[in-house]
Order: structure tokens, then C-alpha cells, then sequence
């Protein structure tokens, strides 16, 4: 864990004063970039939660979405074996290439059991949207209670589904409670992580 304490101890006389930080998503583990910083960019970083790098082209500290707005904020900051390398794990506001993708590496393949986090990531993405262009925000608008109630559905649905009908069934079923069990979370301003940390919990009895 680097921090404000211990940051004179990275490698920086080797690396010329420029390490390079690999930015990755706090909850998907998507690599969304890789930029370089200085010691003076890094503390920066550190101070404010927004990850600041070192532009070599403009020569200059750069915080990452000073003119687009799409900010990283800064979760943790890790470094690795011989302290000439950083990982810097983030929740990104917008899309965090230049390009317009949410990450600079788009044809990266996460693992399928990372889709939910994706998911869940999509789904905090509409909360605000207007309710006629999108269903996801159109189950917001509606409030808890129904949100509560369609999550009751579907885990009947998919226990009738496991006994009287297909497999395709049974899929589609268990697809339609993970998505409402995941708005309901959103709703609740619960991360899935949370949950995700009860399992780990239990796991450990
Ligand atoms: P921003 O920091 O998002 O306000 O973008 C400012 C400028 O930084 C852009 O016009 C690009 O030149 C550059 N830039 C932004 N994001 C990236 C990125 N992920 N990788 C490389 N360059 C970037
Ligand atoms: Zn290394
Ligand atoms: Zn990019
Ligand atoms: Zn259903």
C-alpha cells in the first residue's frame, strides 16, 4: 500500500523520477490505462483522490479529466515486488479514454463472473436516465417497493422454473434475478462488493 508516509521509498532514482501506474477499475478489475507519474504527480494523487500523472508530451503534471471531467478517483494505490511499478485501483466518472471508450485497452476479455460487476456498473450508469429511454431507469422511477417486489418474482420464478420447466427456462430466470437483485442493490446504494464480502466472510468459517 503506497500512501503520503511511504512514497520517498519507490524506485525513483532508478526509473528517472517516472514509474509507470496502471490504472484498473475498483470493481470490474478492467484495466482502464496506463500513464506514468513522478513523485510530485503521485503526491498530488494522493492528496486529492484524483489520479494526477506526468505528461511527457506537455511536461507538465496532468490530472486525469482536468478538461473533460471524466476524473478518476482513487481508491487504492498498490505497488509491486521492487517498488518500480503502481496499481492504482479507481472509480472512473465517464468514460476514461480519450476516444470515448471506458477503457483505453476496449478489447480486453474480463471473466464471465465479472459481468455482473459490468453490469452493475451499467445499471449506476442509469439511475438518472430518463425513464422512457431505458428500462433500468424506468424500474428506478418506480421506487423500492416495486423494485423489492420484482426481485420476489423472479426468485419465484426461477425456484418454479428449477422444477416444472427447460433449462432455457431456468437461465433466462436466474438472469432476470440477478438484474433486479442488482438494481434493488442500486437502489439500496449497495455495492455488490458488499455482498461479494459476506460470501468471503462466510467462506472463512
Ligand atoms: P482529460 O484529462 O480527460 O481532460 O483529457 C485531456 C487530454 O488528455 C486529452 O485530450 C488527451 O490528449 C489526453 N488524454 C485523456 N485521456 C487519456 C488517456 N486515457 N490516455 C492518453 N491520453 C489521454
Ligand atoms: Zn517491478
Ligand atoms: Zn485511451
Ligand atoms: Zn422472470
Amino acid at each position: 500500500l503506497v500512501n503520503q508516509e511511504n512514497i520517498s521509498q519507490l524506485a525513483w532514482q532508478k526509473m528517472a523520477d517516472l514509474i509507470p501506474a496502471i490504472i484498473q477499475h475498483h470493481a470490474t478489475g478492467a484495466v482502464l490505462m496506463q500513464g506514468y507519474m513522478n513523485q510530485a504527480s503521485l503526491e498530488k494523487t494522493l492528496i486529492t483522490g484524483k489520479a494526477t500523472f506526468y505528461s511527457r508530451s506537455k511536461q507538465a503534471l496532468w490530472v486525469k479529466g482536468e478538461t473533460s471531467g471524466n476524473f478518476l478517483n482513487v481508491k487504492e494505490v498498490l505497488t509491486d515486488c521492487d517498488k518500480d511499478s503502481l496499481l492504482i485501483s479507481c472509480e472512473p466518472i465517464g468514460p476514461t479514454c480519450h476516444l470515448g471508450t471506458e477503457s483505453c485497452f476496449p478489447e480486453q476479455k474480463l471473466t464471465k463472473q465479472n459481468f455482473l460487476s459490468q453490469l452493475e456498473q451499467v445499471i449506476a450508469n442509469r439511475k438518472n436516465d430518463d425513464p422512457k429511454d431505458s428500462y433500468t431507469a424506468h424500474l428506478f422511477s418506480r421506487g423500492t417497493t416495486k423494485i423489492a417486489q420484482k426481485v420476489g418474482e423472479e426468485g419465484v420464478e426461477v425456484a418454479l422454473a428449477a422444477v416444472a420447466e427447460t433449462k432455457d427456462d431456468l437461465l433466462g430466470e436466474c438472469a432476470d434475478l440477478f438484474y433486479h437483485t442488482l438494481v434493488l442493490l442500486q437502489d439500496q446504494n449497495i455495492e455488490l462488493n458488499e455482498v461479494m464480502q459476506v460470501l468471503i466472510e462466510r467462506h472463512k468459517k
